[in-house]
This record gives structure tokens, sequence and C-alpha cells, in this order.
């Protein structure tokens, strides 16, 4: 196949350009790619079905920010502990990025814990429910978020589910119970999880003790009791629903 063949992109409003008298050219278009002819016989687009006759590409996503200093590692595992002492389930945290002074920030989201009832005690459900806050401090972006699991660093179904639609860094901090923290990131984009190498964020997860929240943080759990895990979950309740969306959440205070 000719490398220069050229390559249009079909958009809404613009037309194609037109094409040569005799001449061969690509278009990509909702359903894939198609290639168009045009001789001294015919014009034709026909949709080209894998394998295409190009050479091999793979995807791939390469992390241009910095590794996590380690105070904010320090800060994220003081909330995940002092909210799983709260509760005895998973807190949540959103991670902001400064592009031009390539800096991180934390920002504590209003959170959501279920809490059911078995065997005469409440428990905490496996999942904290966030919103990402709408307004953020001048010059951050939103990177992603991180949250703590009982259990292994290793994303849930509903993990997987909710961040196929948010694109960005997803740190899962694992058995918050035994005090022996597990480490997992995945960066989603456009619809593809890829797993980022810890040494690529961190150098190593500390060790206790670490940074007290504050109380403004704290107070950004808020905790729903049920009488049974069927209704926690929406089989029973009727009043079961996604957290409503919170406008701001706390920046990091130190
Ligand atoms: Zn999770």
């Amino acid at each position: 196949m000719n490398m220069y063949v050229p390559v249009h992109i079909k958009s809404p409003a613009g037309q194609l350009p037109p094409i040569d008298e005799v001449a061969l050219r690509y278009l990509v278009a909702r359903d894939g790619l198609y290639l168009e002819r045009r001789t001294t016989l015919f014009h034709s687009s026909v949709r080209v079905e894998p394998p295409i006759p190009l050479p091999q590409h793979e995807e791939f996503c390469q992390l241009r920010c910095p590794k996590l200093p380690r105070m904010m590692l320090r800060q994220m595992l003081g909330f995940f502990d002092a909210a799983y002492r709260m509760h005895g389930g998973e807190a949540a945290l959103v991670l902001l990025f400064h592009p031009e002074r390539r800096c991180y920030r934390w920002c504590c989201p209003r959170q959501t814990i279920q809490m059911y009832k078995s065997m005469g005690k409440y428990r905490a459900d496996d999942q904290v429910e966030f919103q990402s806050p709408l307004t953020l401090p001048e010059g951050y972006l939103h990177l992603g978020d991180a949250h703590s699991h009982h259990g292994a660093a290793v994303p849930s179904y509903i993990d997987r589910a909710d961040e196929n639609y948010q694109d960005g860094l997803h740190i899962i901090v694992g058995n918050i119970v035994s005090g022996r923290h597990t480490w997992h990131a995945d960066f989603c984009i456009d619809g593809q999880r890829f797993t980022v190498p810890p040494e690529l964020l961190i150098d190593e997860l500390p060790r206790p003790p670490f940074l007290p929240p504050g109380q403004t943080w704290m107070q950004q759990i808020e905790l729903k009791y049920r009488s049974s895990w069927g209704s926690s979950n929406g089989y029973g309740a009727s009043n079961y629903g996604r957290p409503p969306k919170k406008l701001r959440g706390y920046w990091d205070e130190n």
C-alpha cells in the first residue's frame, strides 16, 4: 500500500476536497476507514475491513507528570486510615495537577458510604460514592482520584464501570485494614485502561505515622444507614440513588 495516499477526516461541517480525476485516498468516518478510488472507469468508496495492509501500530499511554510527593502520600493514607477507623469502609480523594507549576494537590470530595445492617451491627458497604468537584482552585486540572480498599488493590467491577466514563488516573490503596498498604494505579483514556507501573508515580508507600486529616475533610464523609445489604444495593430501597452533585470539595489544608 502506498504510504503517500492522502487521508481525510469526514467532519459534519466541512466538505471533502474534490478528488483528482484519477486518484486514491482514504477517508476516516464514523464506522472506520474507507478507500476511495477514482479512475477513468469508475469512482468508488469502500470500507476497509481489518486487517488493513499497513504497518502494525500499538496503543500506548505515557504519563508526563512527576511522581507524587511523599507528603501527599502521607496525607492520603492519613485520611484513608482515619475514614476506616470512623466507619470501617472506603474513602476517596480527588487528585488535581497544576500543569505550569508541575505540582499536585488533593481535593476531598463529598463522599457517601452506605451502611447496612448485618447480624445486628452496621457495616460499611464495599464502595465509596463521590462526585468530582465542579470548581477547582485556579490553574489546577482534574487528573484523577484515589480510593481505599479493605482487601487487595485491584479495581472492582464497579470501579471499572465507573472509570470507563472518567478519563484520568485512578489509584487504589489496598489492604487498608491490615496497615500493610498495597498500591495499584490505572490511567484511563478514550475508553482504554493502562496500568501504571508503581515506580512511575511513587518511590514507596510511606509507613505510619501518617498526616492526620483536618475536620473539613472528615466532614465530607456522609454515612447512609440502610436496614439490610439488599436495601443498600437498590433491591429493597426506594430511596437509593447516587449522591447528589456537590459544587465544591475541600482542598488539602496543609
Ligand atoms: Zn474500588
